[in-house]
This record gives C-alpha cells, structure tokens and sequence, in this order.
C-alpha cells in the first residue's frame, strides 16, 4: 500500500506556471494533506493461476500458456492467467452453441429473467470485493469503482433481466428471436461494467455468449463467472476467453459467430469491420472519442470546473466518452482555465485503493507510454503544457492532470485520442464557431454544454454530431439511455430499448 510518505516530491517537468494574479483567487488550500484512508483486502481471494471458463468449468488452456496480470499501482503481478488460442475458443463457441439449443433456448423467458435478477444480486452482494479486485487490476480509484462500476454493473443486470419476458412490449407486433452466439470484446477502461453492457442484453434476449476481457484488466470478469454459476446460469451460456488481440481476432473470425460486440480503439474496430465484411455476422462497435467539453460565458463557471475535472481527471482519463476537449468562450477563458487549475492543484494522484485519491494509476506502462508521447508531441507543436506539482508514488504507472493550452485546431494533441488525464484547451467567441470546432474530429461519441440557457443547451447538443451529449453535467450514465457513436467511434447503441434489437431477429 502507497502511503503519502512512501510518496516521490518530484516536481513536473513542467513546473507550476499559474501567474501569482490567479493565484490570489485560489479557493482550496492545498497545504494540509488527508490521512491515508485505504480500502482493506484482507478479504480478496485471488488465485494465483486462472484457467479458461468454458462449459461452466474453469478448465486449462490448449496450449498451456499462460501470462500475467498486473497491479499498475505498483508494478507487480497479480495473477496469472490463461491464453486462449483458437482450439480454446473453437470449444468454447461449440459451448455457446449446445447451450443455445439446449437449456438456455428451451428455458421460458420469464425464468431466464429471474436468473439474471439473482445475477444482479449478487452482484450487489459482492460489491465492495468486485471493486476492489477491478482497482487493483486495472489502477482506478476506489471511490469510482466502488460508487459508478459496480452499481452500474448491478442496475444493467436489473435492467435487462425486466425486459427478458417483455420483448413482446419491446417490439409490439413483432416476433422477437435470438440471433446465437455472441463474440464479445472487451476494454480494460470499465473491465466489469463493459462486461455488463454486453453480457445483460444478450443473455435477456436468450443468446448465449463467448466473451473476452482485456489482457491486462481480466480478473473481475472471472469472477463474474463464480456469480454466474452460483445464479445459476446454466454450462455454457457465458464462456469467458482471456488472451490480447490474437484471441479477439480467433473469436471474431469463428465460422459459429453469430453476432459481434466490440468496445474499443477505432484502429481495431476498424480491423473487426473489415475482417466482418461478406459476412452475415451482425456487429456493433463502440469505439473512440474525442468529445469537446463547451463552457459558455453564462455556465455556472465553478460547477463548470467540476464537471471538467470530472470528464476528463478522474479515471485517468481512461474514458472512451472523456471531455478531452474544452472549448471555452474567450470572456470567461482566463477565469476559467485560473479556476481549473487551481481545482487541480487539491487532486491527489496516487493509491488506487485510498478513499481519498481522485487519479488512480495509468492502466499499463504501453498506456503510459502512448500517454508521454502526446506530452511531447504537444511540446513539439509548441502548445504550452501544464501540470499541478502534485507528487506521484514511486513504482507504478502515473500521469499527473495536463492542460494543453493554447491549442489550434490542426494539432494533433486536439485531433487524436489519448486516453489519458489530458485536456487540450481552445476558446471561442461565437456559439458557430464553437459547433465548427467540436465538430471538427473523425469522432463522435459524447460531448457536454455548459450554459444557465435550457434553449441554447438544447439548440447545440441538436447540433453537435455526437452520439450522447450532456448539459451542465458530464459522464452521467443509466442503463435506460442508448449509448453510441458518430463516425468513426461505432456503429449501432448500447444500452436502453436500443441495446435489444442488435441481439434479437425480428420479424413480422
Ligand atoms: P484499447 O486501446 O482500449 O486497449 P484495443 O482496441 O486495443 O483498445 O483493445 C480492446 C479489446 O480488443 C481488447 O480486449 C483487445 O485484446 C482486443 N483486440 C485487440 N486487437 C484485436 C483484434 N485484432 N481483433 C479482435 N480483438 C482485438
């Protein structure tokens, strides 16, 4: 466990550069420190070795191999885990396909939603061991995995298990069917709660799944598998196949396949619709974003702040939908960017199980990285780059907030996604040229208004070429809303009546 005083006093590259002006207006002190409040793991029962779930068995690999999952807070291993080649993955589709003709297909839907509504349960029931697994594998603080994943990973299951005997009210006139076998591939941003988003949907509308976690966020997936046995799930109807991209590749390809779930980069995403092309498979893919955050000069600029921090700091910035552009109106910018970076100076990087900590650790040393490079690349384009002195642990995978600021349209830090607690900053003077500038990206996932006017708010998320758009607040999720791309960041929605029809065949 990191404690502040195991903690590094190194100061940033670049140094603390908030003109003494602004720092008159600072609103946090930031001289006093919280004492350590970390999350006890006496109660986390790991393996040391994790095999294959296929057929309701945790069995061996084909190949035997096997590779590690890692603590990124502190650079050490957790467990190992198996990887699943393609005789792997052949049997665990065969799985999902007798169990699709057996008792999952023959069972009423009424009793498939009374399984999924146990599942639920028990996830309520093992939370706090779910989140703590989910920070310590995959670096996100606590206080987000124990107040925004889990019980989000709960209500998708309580959503979805109310629609298993109502698809007929879902889809009036219409005879709803399974289309088969699920291939579904995963992200290390939202290990357990991408797991929900796909599995929930597709066991209520009576597919049977194969399902494969990150390489490097696998473990609350794999124990989602004891949930789904104790539940009750019959053998076969969740498979769950850990490995890295060769894996995906294998189950994507397979002949059995019927449908295709993805959340991930657009590079990828891009690979699966080209390797889908000719098929009959069906596909929906969740992918990049790069979402402009606008603050207009009447927004309540300190909630403002809040939201900005929240969209784009916490979680690392690990968030397909993060604010990871701000746009703000020039009257109101060096209020605001003042503001902002002095609500950055009170957060703390750091252990990923203390209460306290608003930045856990960077998911993996390539994220980390990937991440550096973008510090560079903003340097060399000659944007200015900041960052609070905050100090960071030792061991481990870190990154402080960054501002990019005074940043134009044509630089890459604003064009590409980082994935990473980075926020380029632009301004605007118009309500146009602000719909010009977000607008101006090859994504289209999310995107946030921040204005005291309901019209306006309206008027431009109308206008925005964005699949979710938040007002006045940011990252907000439920499991009754759709969730999906523009452009290059997917195809088809998630969540919601939406998140039915990609699993189901409807016909008249
Ligand atoms: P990220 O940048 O979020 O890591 P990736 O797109 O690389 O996103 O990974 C998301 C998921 O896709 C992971 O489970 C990864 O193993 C898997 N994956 C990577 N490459 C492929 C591929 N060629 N085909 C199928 N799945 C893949």
């Amino acid at each position: 466990m990191t404690t502040p005083d195991e903690t590094s006093e190194s100061t940033p590259e670049t140094a603390d550069t908030t003109p003494t002006s602004d720092k008159r207006e600072l609103r946090f002190d930031t001289s006093w420190s919280y004492a350590p409040a970390p999350e006890s793991t006496d109660h986390i029962r790991l393996e040391s070795t994790y095999g294959l779930f296929i057929d309701g068995e945790m069995v061996e690999p084909a190949s035997g191999e096997r590779f590690s999952t890692i603590n990124p807070a502190r650079d050490e291993k957790l467990a190992d885990v198996s990887m699943a080649g393609a005789a792997d993955v052949d049997r665990a589709v065969q799985a999902a396909r007798q169990a699709l003709e057996g008792p999952w297909g023959q069972m009423s839907d009424a009793e498939r939603g009374k399984i999924l509504f146990r599942v639920a349960r028990m996830i309520q029931e093992r939370a706090r061991e779910l989140a703590i697994i989910e920070s310590l594998d995959g670096g996100k603080p606590i206080r987000e995995s124990r107040d925004i994943d889990i019980p989000l990973v709960a209500a998708h299951f309580f959503y979805y298990a109310g629609w298993a005997d109502k698809l007929e009210f879902a889809f009036p006139g219409r005879h709803a069917r399974p289309l088969g076998v699920a291939g579904q591939i995963i992200p290390w941003n939202f290990p357990l709660l991408m797991a929900a988003w796909k599995l929930a949907p597709a066991l209520a509308t009576g597919n049977t799944v194969v399902l494969k976690p990150a390489e490097t966020t696998p473990l609350t997936a794999l124990k989602l598998a004891e949930i789904l046995q104790d539940a009750g799930v019959p053998p076969g109807v969740v498979n769950i196949v850990t490995g890295a991209g060769e894996t995906g590749a294998e189950l994507v390809q397979h002949p059995l396949v019927d449908k295709v779930a993805f959340t991930g980069s657009t590079e990828v995403g891009k690979i699966i619709q080209r390797a889908l092309a000719g098929t009959s498979k069906r596909f929906t893919l969740e992918l990049g974003g790069k979402a402009a955050n606008i603050v207009f000069e009447d927004a309540a600029i300190d909630q403002a702040v809040e939201g900005i921090v929240n969209g784009i700091f916490f979680n690392q910035g690990h968030v397909c939908c993060a604010g990871s552009r701000l746009f703000v109106q020039e009257s109101v910018a060096d209020l605001l960017v003042a503001k902002l970076k002095d609500r950055m100076a009170t957060l703390i990087v750091g252990d990923p199980l203390d209460k306290n900590t608003d930045i856990g650790a960077i998911n993996s040393s390539d994220q980390l990285e990937k991440i550096e490079s973008y510090l560079e690349i903003g340097k060399s384009e000659g944007v200015e780059v900041y960052q609070p002195s905050c100090s960071v642990p030792d061991s481990g995978f870190w990154c402080r907030p960054t501002l990019f600021l005074g940043c134009a349209q044509s630089h890459r830090v604003v064009q590409e996604e980082i994935f990473g607690p980075v926020l380029a900053v632009q301004t605007f003077r118009t309500v146009d040229e602000a719909i010009k500038k977000a607008n101006n990206t090859p994504y289209g996932l999310s995107g946030g208004v921040w204005t005291d006017k309901g019209a306006k708010a309206f008027r431009i998320s109308d206008k925005l070429r964005a699949g979710v758009v938040w007002a006045n607040t940011y990252n907000k999720f439920d499991p009754s809303s759709p969730f999906g791309g523009y452009k290059e960041s997917g195809v088809g929605r998630e969540g919601g009546l939406h998140g039915l029809s990609p699993y189901l065949e409807l016909s008249a």
